[in-house]
């Protein structure tokens, strides 16, 4: 078979220059694709999901593994002959999809066949395409990996007490365990970006240990964490009036102090908090 040519001649050749709209920093560096892609671990009989393949060299990364199969969204359709082109090379198991990650119905594309997900994420799409993964249900995949800013990324796994600490961290508790897999400086990226990068590595908790009412979650840290120098007695009282109650009934219930602020309550607390603003939300 011969050799696909290096992602910088086929960017060249194909006058495939990076569009800031779509937040492209493309990764070049094979070694380091497959490295991201090892994150994921055995990929032996799994779908791999990708998005925004790009050019594709996280998507030659996953070709490469044991994956049956991998469905690749993008959003920017000059991409596509060039990702047919890789599909081709590794045995047709590339199916591409050309949509908003955003809208994309990935259980009903894998088919409740076992899958991962692995991206270089688009940078303004990340924290939402986030929320959506841990919000699914049923819970279609069963490892991610994923990089952001760095920032971002020190935003999701945080512990409460770190500086990071916050919505972020809180959701992605409830939903999955996530460690920093990699550092990944900005001069990885063609074009580099401003901000160092990071991979998040995410497994899904088994159902007995998740938080369920996301939605629920999300009002409750928005608000906490909103005004968050603020004590919780008083960043919580809209959304405690919202629900027809009290800050203060709201934190009895989750046995938290009133006067404590948000940056010190580990997500357990809000997750009583936001099961105690559901009850009374009706
Ligand atoms: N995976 C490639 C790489 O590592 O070189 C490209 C990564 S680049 C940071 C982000 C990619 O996501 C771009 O190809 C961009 O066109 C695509 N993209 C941006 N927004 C998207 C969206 N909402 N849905 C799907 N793809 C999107």
């Amino acid at each position: 078979m011969n050799e696909l040519p290096p992602l910088r001649d086929v960017i060249a050749s194909h006058g495939l220059g990076a569009k800031k709209a779509f937040g492209q920093h493309f990764l070049f560096d094979l070694n380091l694709t497959a490295k991201i892609a090892r994150l994921a671990g055995d990929l032996d009989g799994l779908v791999a999901v990708e998005i925004g393949p790009g050019p594709g060299g996280l998507t030659r990364a996953l070709l490469a593994t044991q994956a049956d199969h991998v469905i690749a969204i993008e959003k920017d359709p000059r991409f596509l002959p060039v990702l047919l082109e890789a599909g081709t090379h590794y045995g047709d198991r590339l199916t591409l999809i050309e949509a908003d990650a955003l809208d994309a119905d990935e259980h009903a594309l894998t088919a409740g066949k076992p899958a991962i997900i692995a991206s270089n994420l688009p940078y303004n799409v990340g924290t939402p395409l986030l929320i959506k993964w841990l919000k699914a249900s049923p819970v279609w995949w069963q490892a991610a990996v994923l990089m952001f800013q760095r920032e971002v990324a020190d935003r999701v796994v945080a512990r409460a007490g770190d500086k990071a600490y916050g919505r972020l961290a809180v959701l992605t508790a409830a939903a999955a365990t996530a460690r920093i897999g990699l550092k990944v400086p900005a001069r990885a990226f063609t074009p580099p970006p401003k901000v160092e990068s990071a991979v998040v590595v995410l497994h899904p908790l088994p159902a007995g240990k998740r938080f369920p009412d996301i939605a629920a979650l999300e009002v409750i840290t928005e608000s906490a964490f909103g005004q968050r120098r603020k004590m919780l007695r008083s960043s919580l009282s809209a959304a405690a009036a919202k629900a027809g109650t009290t800050a203060e009934a709201l934190l009895s219930e989750a046995g938290i102090e009133p006067t404590a602020r948000a940056e010190t309550i580990p997500p357990d607390g809000f997750f009583r908090l936001a099961a105690a603003w559901r009850r009374a939300n009706g």
